[in-house]
């Protein structure tokens, strides 16, 4: 049972946003930023941000050239190219609200990897650049082969470089987001499990449970689902599905000369340094079924061919020790742009970040606010 003075003012809000990942936290800071007087309470169901925000490989990358021509063969010019605007649209919103130091942002650039059969991909990379001129005011990709000594590779046939891509390292990222949140008045509560919500006119009800109160419902006037990839018991019909990411961490590795972030087979599989150890993660493609889960677990087979990849490509005739295993769960669709709706009055969902979240994330955020304080149109590719 709640208190008078817990009902009365804990109890109403103005917005309640469900979920701590950056879509979250970054829709609440938008909303503060120009609504400061208003109450936005974030609900958590972990005791920390508990899906793909703080379990990610910390790439600030807009789409390496066969990440890029795979979209346009899937989803159209149009959609990719907007993809990448957004994408880097969203890091510049992230770099300007946490700066670069406090989240180790680097600028180190971005690397795709090439292999014999991919060469082809080379034939459309003056298109590429032409078409994605506008958002980077450069030439973005460039071949250089001679990459290929310098860091060390092996059954690799070229390098293309992308100057402007980036890495930060998430837990800081994240940390300094929750931060900022707090500093603009957002209340955080973790540990809440939301399972339920109604609309009753006038204001939305939100189911919650804790040991001591037992269940009560929190009254706010908006609602904002950031839940991503655990959307489907608050919105069962949503078109999402969830798609687990492996990342591992080597032990540092002494001399070692990688420095940057490095993409594979069209994004599928990356890799960066942090300080002298590896990054190394993605191979979902290898069992899409298997990896349609939101486990936190981990999958023998691509672990083995990520260990493959760091022996036979990436650190050829090195003996590389792995520290830690982790994964983490991102949201897909039949489509790869996120999914920012209004669901019913006063009721709005920002999901299916897909691997693109770190940077597109704050952006969705700041849209999401725009449709909560103005009721402005969604996101969508036209806007
Ligand atoms: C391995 C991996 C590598 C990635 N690499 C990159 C990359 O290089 N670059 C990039 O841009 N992106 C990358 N991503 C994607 C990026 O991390 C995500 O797109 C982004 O973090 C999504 O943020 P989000 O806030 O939308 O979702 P999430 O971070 O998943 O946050 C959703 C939050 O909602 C909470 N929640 C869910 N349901 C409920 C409920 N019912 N009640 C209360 N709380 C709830 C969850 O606990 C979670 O904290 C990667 C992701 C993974 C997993």
């Amino acid at each position: 049972m709640l208190s008078f003075w817990e009902e009365n003012t804990f109890n109403h809000v103005d917005i309640a946003i469900v979920g701590a990942g950056i879509t979250g936290l970054s829709t609440a800071i938008s909303i503060k930023e120009r609504a400061p007087h208003l109450k936005v309470l974030i609900l958590e169901r972990g005791i920390m941000p508990t899906g793909a925000s703080t379990r990610n490989a910390g790439f600030a990358c807009f789409g390496s050239l066969s990440e890029i021509l795979d979209d346009i063969e899937n989803f159209g010019k149009e959609k990719a190219h907007q993809l990448v605007q957004w994408r880097w649209q969203g890091l510049q919103l992230l770099k300007k609200r946490l700066g670069t130091k406090k989240t180790d942002y680097r600028n180190w650039g971005g690397f795709e990897l090439i292999r014999e059969s991919e060469t082809h991909f080379l034939d459309r990379l003056p298109e590429i650049n032409d078409m994605m001129e506008d958002i980077f005011e450069t030439k973005i990709f460039s071949e250089k082969k001679g990459l290929i000594k310098k860091f060390g590779f092996r059954n690799i046939e070229t390098v293309v470089q992308n100057t402007l891509e980036g890495q930060v390292d998430t837990g800081k990222m994240m940390y300094e987001m929750m931060l900022l949140a707090q500093k603009l008045g957002v209340m955080i509560w973790t540990n809440c499990l939301i399972s339920k919500w109604r609309n009753d006119g006038d204001e939305i009800r939100v189911g919650l449970q804790d040991d001591y109160r037992g269940g009560f419902s929190l009254h706010a006037k908006k609602l904002v689902l950031c839940t991503n990839a655990f959307t489907e018991n608050l919105l069962p019909k949503a078109d999402l599905l969830p798609g687990r990411g492996i990342v591992m961490i080597t032990k540092p590795i002494e001399g070692l000369k990688i420095k940057g972030s490095f993409h594979l087979d069209r994004g599928y599989f990356y890799f960066r340094n942090f300080g002298k150890r590896l990054i190394v993660g993605g191979g979902r493609n290898l069992d899409k079924e298997g990896e349609t889960t939101t486990d936190f677990g981990l999958n023998q087979k691509i672990m083995d061919d990520l260990q493959y990849k760091l022996k036979n490509i990436i650190l050829p005739g090195r003996k590389v020790e792995i520290e830690q295993n982790w994964s983490g769960i991102m949201a897909f669709g039949h489509d790869k742009m996120p999914l920012i709706k209004t669901i019913a009055d006063h009721v709005y969902v920002a999901v299916r970040m897909g691997g693109m979240g770190v940077a597109i994330g704050s952006l969705v955020g700041k849209r999401v606010g725009e449709m909560v304080l103005d009721e402005a149109p969604e996101m969508t590719e036209k806007t």
